[in-house]
Protein backbone atom coordinates (compact mmCIF):
# COMPACT_ATOMS: atom_id res chain seq x y z
CA UNK A 1 0.00 0.00 0.00
CA UNK A 2 2.53 2.86 -1.42
CA UNK A 3 -0.19 5.93 -1.65
CA UNK A 4 -2.17 5.33 2.10
CA UNK A 5 -3.00 8.42 3.11
CA UNK A 6 -2.43 10.47 0.61
CA UNK A 7 -5.56 11.90 -1.86
CA UNK A 8 -5.77 11.84 -5.72
CA UNK A 9 -7.71 13.79 -7.82
CA UNK A 10 -8.03 11.69 -11.63
CA UNK A 11 -10.14 14.06 -14.02
CA UNK A 12 -12.29 12.06 -16.44
CA UNK A 13 -12.59 8.95 -14.08
CA UNK A 14 -15.96 7.72 -14.51
CA UNK A 15 -14.66 5.58 -18.02
CA UNK A 16 -11.46 4.27 -19.75
CA UNK A 17 -8.20 5.35 -18.48
CA UNK A 18 -8.83 7.50 -15.61
CA UNK A 19 -11.18 5.06 -13.97
CA UNK A 20 -8.35 2.48 -14.10
CA UNK A 21 -5.93 5.02 -12.80
CA UNK A 22 -8.26 5.93 -9.72
CA UNK A 23 -9.13 1.84 -9.34
CA UNK A 24 -4.94 1.60 -9.08
CA UNK A 25 -4.30 4.06 -6.88
CA UNK A 26 -7.53 3.02 -4.19
CA UNK A 27 -5.60 0.00 -4.83
CA UNK A 28 -2.55 1.29 -2.89
CA UNK A 29 -4.44 2.65 -0.54
CA UNK A 30 -5.29 6.45 -1.39
CA UNK A 31 -8.56 8.04 -1.48
CA UNK A 32 -10.08 9.43 -4.93
CA UNK A 33 -11.70 12.18 -6.19
CA UNK A 34 -13.57 11.10 -8.92
CA UNK A 35 -14.50 13.28 -11.95
CA UNK A 36 -16.43 13.27 -15.20
CA UNK A 37 -20.00 12.53 -16.38
CA UNK A 38 -21.97 9.69 -16.86
CA UNK A 39 -25.34 8.20 -15.55
CA UNK A 40 -25.73 8.87 -11.90
CA UNK A 41 -26.14 5.74 -11.11
CA UNK A 42 -23.53 3.98 -13.09
CA UNK A 43 -21.20 6.06 -11.52
CA UNK A 44 -22.36 5.89 -7.91
CA UNK A 45 -21.70 1.82 -8.96
CA UNK A 46 -18.20 2.81 -9.87
CA UNK A 47 -17.58 5.10 -6.99
CA UNK A 48 -18.85 2.22 -4.37
CA UNK A 49 -17.09 -0.12 -6.03
CA UNK A 50 -13.92 1.20 -4.83
CA UNK A 51 -14.36 1.70 -1.86
CA UNK A 52 -15.94 -1.63 -0.90
CA UNK A 53 -13.20 -3.35 -2.67
CA UNK A 54 -10.36 -1.50 -1.90
CA UNK A 55 -11.25 -0.04 1.54
CA UNK A 56 -10.61 3.71 0.70
CA UNK A 57 -12.88 6.93 1.00
CA UNK A 58 -13.57 7.67 -2.72
CA UNK A 59 -16.24 11.13 -3.59
CA UNK A 60 -17.36 12.36 -7.47
CA UNK A 61 -17.05 15.52 -8.21
CA UNK A 62 -19.05 16.36 -11.48
CA UNK A 63 -16.76 19.60 -12.34
CA UNK A 64 -17.32 20.03 -16.47
CA UNK A 65 -13.63 20.30 -17.46
CA UNK A 66 -14.74 23.49 -19.37
CA UNK A 67 -15.01 25.51 -16.83
CA UNK A 68 -12.56 26.77 -15.02
CA UNK A 69 -14.28 27.99 -11.64
CA UNK A 70 -15.64 24.42 -11.55
CA UNK A 71 -11.82 22.85 -11.48
CA UNK A 72 -10.29 25.06 -8.77
CA UNK A 73 -14.22 23.98 -6.79
CA UNK A 74 -13.27 20.06 -7.51
CA UNK A 75 -9.89 20.80 -6.33
CA UNK A 76 -11.59 22.42 -3.30
CA UNK A 77 -13.94 20.04 -2.42
CA UNK A 78 -11.07 17.42 -2.69
CA UNK A 79 -8.73 20.01 -0.11
CA UNK A 80 -12.01 20.06 2.41
CA UNK A 81 -13.18 16.51 1.95
CA UNK A 82 -9.44 14.76 2.67
CA UNK A 83 -7.06 17.50 3.69
CA UNK A 84 -5.18 17.58 0.54
CA UNK A 85 -4.88 16.76 -3.08
CA UNK A 86 -0.98 15.27 -3.42
CA UNK A 87 -1.48 13.65 -6.90
CA UNK A 88 -3.58 15.18 -9.68
CA UNK A 89 -3.95 13.18 -12.72
CA UNK A 90 -5.38 15.07 -15.58
CA UNK A 91 -7.37 12.67 -18.06
CA UNK A 92 -10.09 14.07 -18.55
CA UNK A 93 -10.40 14.40 -22.80
CA UNK A 94 -12.12 14.45 -26.12
CA UNK A 95 -11.51 12.97 -29.99
CA UNK A 96 -13.14 15.09 -33.15
CA UNK A 97 -12.09 13.85 -35.97
CA UNK A 98 -12.70 16.01 -39.33
CA UNK A 99 -10.72 17.75 -41.96
CA UNK A 100 -9.89 21.19 -41.11
CA UNK A 101 -12.00 23.17 -43.29
CA UNK A 102 -14.51 21.28 -42.11
CA UNK A 103 -13.99 21.23 -38.16
CA UNK A 104 -16.49 22.80 -36.19
CA UNK A 105 -15.01 26.09 -34.27
CA UNK A 106 -17.42 24.44 -31.47
CA UNK A 107 -15.42 21.51 -31.60
CA UNK A 108 -12.38 22.93 -31.56
CA UNK A 109 -12.54 25.09 -28.27
CA UNK A 110 -14.27 22.53 -26.54
CA UNK A 111 -11.01 20.22 -27.12
CA UNK A 112 -8.90 22.87 -26.13
CA UNK A 113 -10.80 23.44 -22.82
CA UNK A 114 -10.96 19.64 -22.13
CA UNK A 115 -7.62 18.38 -23.34
CA UNK A 116 -5.39 21.13 -22.20
CA UNK A 117 -6.64 23.97 -20.74
CA UNK A 118 -8.17 21.93 -17.69
CA UNK A 119 -4.84 20.81 -17.01
CA UNK A 120 -3.29 24.44 -16.20
CA UNK A 121 -6.60 25.30 -14.59
CA UNK A 122 -6.13 21.99 -12.08
CA UNK A 123 -2.58 22.20 -11.40
CA UNK A 124 -2.84 25.82 -11.05
CA UNK A 125 -5.47 25.11 -8.12
CA UNK A 126 -3.72 22.20 -7.26
CA UNK A 127 -0.09 23.72 -6.47
CA UNK A 128 -0.23 26.12 -3.72
CA UNK A 129 -1.11 22.73 -1.45
CA UNK A 130 1.44 20.64 -2.85
CA UNK A 131 4.17 23.41 -2.42
CA UNK A 132 3.12 24.13 1.47
CA UNK A 133 3.20 20.52 1.54
CA UNK A 134 6.36 19.59 -0.42
CA UNK A 135 5.29 16.61 -2.59
CA UNK A 136 3.02 16.30 -5.08
CA UNK A 137 2.75 14.27 -7.85
CA UNK A 138 1.18 15.58 -11.58
CA UNK A 139 -0.02 13.30 -13.93
CA UNK A 140 -0.90 14.24 -17.63
CA UNK A 141 -2.66 11.62 -19.66
CA UNK A 142 -0.80 13.03 -23.00
CA UNK A 143 -0.80 10.79 -26.13
CA UNK A 144 1.30 9.30 -29.09
CA UNK A 145 -0.14 12.46 -30.44
CA UNK A 146 1.90 14.95 -28.47
CA UNK A 147 4.71 13.80 -30.11
CA UNK A 148 3.64 12.95 -34.12
CA UNK A 149 0.66 13.52 -35.91
CA UNK A 150 -2.57 12.45 -37.47
CA UNK A 151 -4.87 13.87 -40.33
CA UNK A 152 -8.03 15.25 -39.16
CA UNK A 153 -7.24 15.41 -35.50
CA UNK A 154 -6.21 18.82 -35.48
CA UNK A 155 -7.49 19.93 -32.32
CA UNK A 156 -6.60 17.02 -30.61
CA UNK A 157 -2.81 16.90 -31.91
CA UNK A 158 -2.83 20.76 -31.31
CA UNK A 159 -3.66 20.17 -27.51
CA UNK A 160 -1.87 17.22 -26.73
CA UNK A 161 1.18 18.59 -28.13
CA UNK A 162 0.25 21.45 -25.92
CA UNK A 163 -0.09 19.28 -22.54
CA UNK A 164 3.80 17.88 -23.33
CA UNK A 165 4.85 21.33 -23.02
CA UNK A 166 2.87 22.44 -19.86
CA UNK A 167 3.87 19.34 -18.45
CA UNK A 168 7.93 20.38 -18.92
CA UNK A 169 7.00 24.07 -17.63
CA UNK A 170 5.40 22.71 -14.75
CA UNK A 171 8.25 20.56 -13.88
CA UNK A 172 10.53 23.25 -13.73
CA UNK A 173 8.71 25.65 -11.65
CA UNK A 174 8.42 22.63 -9.06
CA UNK A 175 11.21 21.07 -9.50
CA UNK A 176 12.98 22.35 -5.87
CA UNK A 177 9.43 21.25 -3.95
CA UNK A 178 9.43 17.35 -3.72
CA UNK A 179 6.66 18.07 -6.72
CA UNK A 180 7.02 15.58 -9.83
CA UNK A 181 5.17 16.63 -13.09
CA UNK A 182 5.11 14.18 -16.04
CA UNK A 183 3.06 12.97 -18.99
CA UNK A 184 2.09 9.61 -20.19
CA UNK A 185 1.17 9.16 -24.03
CA UNK A 186 -0.18 5.86 -24.87
CA UNK A 187 -0.42 4.85 -28.36
CA UNK A 188 -4.50 3.40 -29.03
CA UNK A 189 -5.94 2.10 -25.73
CA UNK A 190 -9.73 0.39 -26.23
CA UNK A 191 -11.98 2.45 -24.41
CA UNK A 192 -14.91 4.15 -25.62
CA UNK A 193 -13.40 7.44 -26.75
CA UNK A 194 -11.79 5.38 -29.42
CA UNK A 195 -14.93 3.51 -30.09
CA UNK A 196 -16.27 6.64 -30.77
CA UNK A 197 -14.40 7.65 -33.42
CA UNK A 198 -14.60 4.99 -35.64
CA UNK A 199 -17.71 5.89 -37.28
CA UNK A 200 -16.39 9.56 -38.55
CA UNK A 201 -12.98 7.55 -39.26
CA UNK A 202 -15.05 5.11 -42.10
CA UNK A 203 -16.31 8.35 -43.13
CA UNK A 204 -13.39 10.84 -43.87
CA UNK A 205 -11.29 7.91 -44.72
CA UNK A 206 -13.63 5.81 -46.81
CA UNK A 207 -13.20 2.66 -45.64
CA UNK A 208 -15.05 0.12 -43.38
CA UNK A 209 -14.96 -0.77 -39.34
CA UNK A 210 -12.00 -3.79 -40.02
CA UNK A 211 -10.07 -1.25 -42.11
CA UNK A 212 -10.05 1.23 -39.75
CA UNK A 213 -9.41 -0.75 -36.84
CA UNK A 214 -6.46 -2.58 -38.56
CA UNK A 215 -5.42 -0.18 -41.21
CA UNK A 216 -5.06 3.18 -39.31
CA UNK A 217 -5.38 2.22 -35.70
CA UNK A 218 -3.17 -0.87 -35.09
CA UNK A 219 -1.35 0.11 -38.09
CA UNK A 220 0.11 2.74 -36.50
CA UNK A 221 1.48 0.44 -33.76
CA UNK A 222 4.53 -2.16 -34.50
CA UNK A 223 3.19 -4.57 -31.52
CA UNK A 224 -0.43 -4.49 -33.40
CA UNK A 225 -1.52 -4.72 -30.32
CA UNK A 226 -4.16 -2.08 -28.27
CA UNK A 227 -2.44 -0.71 -25.05
CA UNK A 228 -4.52 -1.72 -22.03
CA UNK A 229 -6.34 0.88 -19.31
CA UNK A 230 -4.44 -0.83 -16.94
CA UNK A 231 -0.97 -0.85 -18.36
CA UNK A 232 -1.06 2.89 -18.13
CA UNK A 233 -2.39 2.75 -14.72
CA UNK A 234 0.66 1.22 -13.68
CA UNK A 235 2.92 3.78 -15.26
CA UNK A 236 0.69 6.11 -13.02
CA UNK A 237 1.23 4.41 -9.99
CA UNK A 238 4.92 3.63 -10.14
CA UNK A 239 5.13 7.61 -11.04
CA UNK A 240 4.00 8.22 -7.45
CA UNK A 241 6.48 5.99 -5.78
CA UNK A 242 9.64 7.31 -4.33
CA UNK A 243 11.70 5.27 -6.93
CA UNK A 244 10.14 7.87 -9.47
CA UNK A 245 11.36 10.95 -7.36
CA UNK A 246 13.75 11.64 -10.46
CA UNK A 247 11.67 11.45 -13.14
CA UNK A 248 9.92 15.09 -13.63
CA UNK A 249 8.95 16.50 -17.28
CA UNK A 250 9.32 13.77 -18.54
CA UNK A 251 6.53 12.51 -21.24
CA UNK A 252 6.74 8.52 -20.56
CA UNK A 253 5.31 6.67 -24.35
CA UNK A 254 3.46 3.80 -23.85
CA UNK A 255 2.79 2.94 -27.69
CA UNK A 256 3.63 -0.20 -28.68
CA UNK A 257 6.34 1.44 -31.13
CA UNK A 258 4.41 3.85 -32.69
CA UNK A 259 6.70 6.62 -31.96
CA UNK A 260 9.50 5.16 -32.67
CA UNK A 261 9.04 4.93 -36.36
P1 LIG B 1 -13.10 7.86 -22.24
O1 LIG B 1 -14.06 8.45 -23.22
O2 LIG B 1 -13.27 6.44 -21.83
O3 LIG B 1 -13.04 8.75 -20.91
C1 LIG B 1 -13.06 10.15 -20.94
C2 LIG B 1 -13.43 10.68 -19.59
O4 LIG B 1 -13.44 12.11 -19.64
C3 LIG B 1 -14.83 10.26 -19.13
O5 LIG B 1 -14.81 9.99 -17.75
C4 LIG B 1 -15.67 11.49 -19.43
O6 LIG B 1 -16.84 11.60 -18.63
C5 LIG B 1 -14.66 12.58 -19.10
N1 LIG B 1 -15.01 13.88 -19.66
C6 LIG B 1 -15.28 14.20 -20.94
N2 LIG B 1 -15.61 15.50 -21.02
C7 LIG B 1 -15.54 16.00 -19.77
C8 LIG B 1 -15.76 17.29 -19.20
N3 LIG B 1 -16.13 18.35 -19.94
N4 LIG B 1 -15.60 17.43 -17.87
C9 LIG B 1 -15.26 16.38 -17.09
N5 LIG B 1 -15.02 15.15 -17.57
C10 LIG B 1 -15.17 14.97 -18.90
O7 LIG B 1 -11.67 8.10 -22.89
P2 LIG B 1 -10.20 7.51 -22.57
O8 LIG B 1 -9.75 6.84 -23.82
O9 LIG B 1 -10.13 6.80 -21.29
O10 LIG B 1 -9.39 8.89 -22.51
C11 LIG B 1 -8.80 9.40 -21.34
C12 LIG B 1 -7.61 10.24 -21.72
O11 LIG B 1 -6.66 9.41 -22.37
C13 LIG B 1 -7.93 11.38 -22.69
O12 LIG B 1 -7.19 12.54 -22.32
C14 LIG B 1 -7.44 10.86 -24.01
O13 LIG B 1 -7.08 11.88 -24.90
C15 LIG B 1 -6.22 10.05 -23.56
N6 LIG B 1 -5.77 9.04 -24.51
C16 LIG B 1 -6.60 8.05 -24.92
C17 LIG B 1 -6.12 7.14 -25.83
C18 LIG B 1 -6.97 6.02 -26.34
O14 LIG B 1 -6.57 5.38 -27.32
N7 LIG B 1 -8.10 5.71 -25.73
C19 LIG B 1 -4.81 7.23 -26.32
C20 LIG B 1 -4.01 8.26 -25.86
C21 LIG B 1 -4.49 9.16 -24.96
Amino acid sequence: MTLKSKTAVVTGSTSGIGLSIARAFAKEGASIVLNGFGAPEEVEKARKAIESEFGVKAIHSAADMTKPEEIAGMIRLAEETFGSVDILVNNAGIQFVSPIENFPVEKWDQIIAINLSSAFHAIRAALPGMKARKWGRIINTASAHSLVASPFKSAYVAAKHGIAGLTKTAALETATFGITVNCISPGYVWTPLVEKQIPDTMKARNMTKEQVINDVLLEAQPTKQFVTTEQVAALAVFLCTDAASQITGANLSMDGGWTAE
